[in-house]
């Protein structure tokens, strides 16, 4: 392999399929998220907790979960099934609606709904009571090359999701031959740039309020130093 041939199938490493069928699968073995995919009867079916309810506390308690699984996830996926149904739009996959409705003028609200119903699912997915509490083999080894190592992206995430300006979202990604630090707002997702999610925090009020009020650091911490699903992101790296 030439050098440019070698550099250009590194580049493209972190390429995330979108859509339904064959990318569809290859999708859900990255991330396991094969909820994203509609559901039998055309729409996206809410996918469970991976835990119980209260299982992230003392860090997220169970009434922070119940509302923002129970109300404010489920009012996504509630949206968006009724929108593409009115709309008669394909429903192939959560990515494939939200970057179609992204390109246009009048799909604001389609768009957002859809994105944050990937983005919740993501996050929910992205935490665990009880992994491992640093990642490990290749993912560590892209962390020291891409950071400087664990306490340095550490430091970069929590600074993204402390820094981001209102409502939003603090992500670590893959892009071409690297990790990096992201963060969106409102809605926006990584994907709209072709940087592929590997872990999101949640940096909505709704998402720590009830726990820690205004203060947002603590929440970030407690989710870095407890919650993370390292298991999950290095799987989403493939
Ligand atoms: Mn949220």
């Amino acid at each position: 392999m030439t050098q440019a041939q070698n550099s250009l199938s590194r580049r493209s490493f972190c390429k995330y399929a979108v859509g339904a069928g064959v990318a569809l699968a290859s999708l859900s073995a990255l991330s396991s998220v094969a909820a994203f995919a509609a559901g039998p009867a055309g729409g996206f079916a809410l996918p469970p907790l991976p835990y119980a309810e209260n299982a992230l506390a003392p860090h997220i308690s169970a009434n922070t979960v119940g509302f923002h699984y129970g109300k404010h996830t489920k009012a996504y996926y509630d949206t968006v099934n009724k929108m593409i149904a009115e709309q008669g739009r394909a429903a192939d996959s959560l990515e494939a609606v939200f970057l179609e409705a992204a390109g246009r003028p009048d799909g604001a609200a389609l768009f957002n709904n859809a994105a944050q119903a990937f983005n919740h699912t993501f996050y929910w997915k992205g935490l665990t009571p009880g992994g491992p509490k640093a990642p490990g083999g290749k993912l560590a080894s892209w962390i020291d090359q891409s950071f400087g190592g664990f306490d340095a992206l550490k430091k970069e995430l929590t600074a993204a999701a402390v820094s981001q300006f209102g409502s939003g979202w603090a992500w670590l990604v893959c892009e071409g031959d690297r990790l990096r630090v992201v963060k969106t707002s409102n809605a926006e997702n990584p994907l709209q740039k072709e940087q592929k999610p590997l872990l999101t925090i949640d940096v909505w009020e709704h998402a720590y309020y009830l726990d820690y009020q205004n203060r947002r650091p603590d929440y970030v911490k407690a989710v870095l130093d407890n919650l993370v699903n390292w298991d999950l992101v290095a799987a989403n790296l493939g």
